[in-house]
């Protein structure tokens, strides 16, 4: 082979795959190990495991940078803050991911740190707020918003303040954007989305290039102990090798529907950067690779339309999560935890890889049976 750098389509495919040897597995076995034999570097299961270092070596490829998974994307998170001293000032956004939300909205009732949140599309008011911070905590394409905060702008800008910055990059993928080239302390991933691909496992991931920062995550892991099973981090490596061509069906379906829904009658409003008449485009187009295969629309008959129409589908589950290979939707605000700025109406796609008129007849027909 050339020298050619492999490109991330290569990667998801090729990384983490266990050394060549004749009759050698091309796939990593699952370690069902919970203690070992003295005198090796991993020594006892919460400390080290062949499944999550081969999951970490893909992750860490794409992302560049050294990467640790752990049992959810929220127990990933729950690490980083882990870190924060009592009483540090967090910058975070208003409307991200509503799990999110509810850990910072608890650990600062219990004293623990003092949240800013803002609106993370409007960079100065997010460069307003950095003063006194010590961690900036962004999400782009947030969610379920679908807006775009100006990552490179934001990043550098708090960096050069000596603000630790940490972005969720679960939304876009490693293949679409990576925040660590611009600047960013830590990467993570709810690895149970798009990573992993088939909603069937809980993982999560941080990735940082700061060798002592990754320590200290990794002592999080080790001591607060939300580690991963090796069954789920053998699954969710296996689904990683679909990661590009799941993501291009992903969004040439997104894009179709958001135009379709764009110009539908019942639709007053379809939210995604990907749309060239999206304000967010051309700011996401400045350094999103691709704009992956999350969408929302809002409806003009508001929420019982958008129940109604949830619950009609067929081919289209009625679920929340996102990132697998079915098409899943809801309604946001039938969650109690999400953000009050979020519209009432506004409906959540996650757009899998289904054929696009069987997607669309779908609609048509829940339109049809809703209305
Ligand atoms: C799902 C999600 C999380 C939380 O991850 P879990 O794996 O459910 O713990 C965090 N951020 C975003 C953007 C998510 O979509």
């Amino acid at each position: 082979m050339s020298d050619r750098e492999l490109s991330p389509e290569s990667i998801v495919v090729s990384s983490g795959r266990p050394p060549i040897e004749s009759d050698a597995g091309l796939n990593i076995d699952i370690s069902m190990n919970a203690t070992r034999h003295a005198g090796g570097p991993i020594g006892y299961g919460r400390y080290g495991n062949e499944n999550w270092t081969a999951l970490e070596t893909a992750i860490g490829a794409l992302e560049g940078g050294r990467t640790l998974v752990f049992s959810s994307g929220i127990a990933a998170i729950s690490a980083v803050y882990s870190l924060l001293p009592i009483g540090s000032v967090v910058t975070a956004s208003h409307q991200g991911y509503s799990g999110v939300m509810t850990l910072l909205k608890n650990l600062e009732a219990n004293g623990r740190i003092e949240v800013r949140f803002v609106d993370v599309a409007n960079t100065n008011e997010v460069l307003d707020s950095l003063p006194g911070s010590s961690l900036l905590w962004l999400e782009s394409p947030t969610n379920p918003m679908l807006d775009i905060a100006d990552l490179p702008t934001l990043i550098s800008s708090a960096k050069s303040a000596g603000i630790g910055v940490g972005v969720d990059n679960t939304f876009a993928t490693p293949l679409n954007q990576n925040p660590l080239s611009m600047g960013a302390d830590i990467v993570m991933h709810s690895v149970t989305k798009f990573i992993s691909g088939h909603s069937d496992i809980l993982m999560g991931s941080l990735s940082t290039n700061d060798p002592a920062l990754f320590t200290r995550l990794e002592d999080a892991r080790k001591f607060n102990g939300a580690i991963a099973g090796s069954f789920e981090s053998w699954l969710a490596l296996r689904g990683l090798r679909t990661l590009s061509v799941r993501l291009e069906r992903g969004e040439s379906n997104t894009l179709e529907l958001a135009k379709r829904l764009s110009a539908h009658p019942a639709v007053s409003r379809v939210r995604y950067p990907g749309l060239v008449s999206d304000p967010h485009h051309n700011l996401a187009k400045s350094f999103m690779k691709g704009f992956g295969a999350v969408f929302s629309f809002e409806l003009k008959d508001g929420a019982k339309m958008a129940d109604a129409l949830c619950s009609s589908s067929v081919l289209i589950s009625h679920a929340t999560s996102l990132g697998g290979v079915e098409t899943l939707w809801e309604r946001r605000r039938r969650w109690s935890g999400e953000s009050a700025s979020v519209p009432e109406s506004l409906i959540r796609v996650s757009v899998g890889c289904e054929n696009i008129e069987d997607l669309w007849s779908d609609i048509e027909q829940a339109f049809k049976n809703a209305g």
